[in-house]
């Protein structure tokens, strides 16, 4: 009895470090989701949604309008100031595109 309750421990214990390098990996990549560049409104897939940091400065485009900004829309992701349509940047809050989608 004694014996089966240190196997099943062992056994255990290896689970449990197999386990640790993809606890750290998802570790890192939450990390990385964090510390995502902020999008530059002045490269080209920026330019071609029309972003913007502040989204008053889109005032002037049609398909603005307000109370529309980043963390308003359904494309963005809180927990890392993301947007779907941007997966390699981080997009500010108070940010606007033309892509722009209700979240409710
Ligand atoms: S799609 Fe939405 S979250 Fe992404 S940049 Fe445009 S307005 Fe912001």
């Amino acid at each position: 009895m004694a014996n089966q309750s240190r196997r099943d421990f062992m056994r255990t214990g290896v689970l449990g470090l197999a386990a640790l390098p993809l606890g750290a990996g998802i570790l890192s990549q939450t990390a990385f989701a964090q510390t995502l560049p902020r999008l530059d409104p002045s490269s080209s897939n920026a330019k071609a949604l029309n972003y913007v940091k502040k989204a008053s400065d889109a005032s002037d485009h049609p398909a603005f309008a307000d109370g529309e900004h980043c963390d308003n829309c359904m494309f963005y992701t809180a927990d890392n100031e993301g947007c779907q349509l941007f997966p390699q940047n981080s997009v500010e809050p108070k940010g606007w595109c033309q892509s722009w989608t209700s979240d409710s």
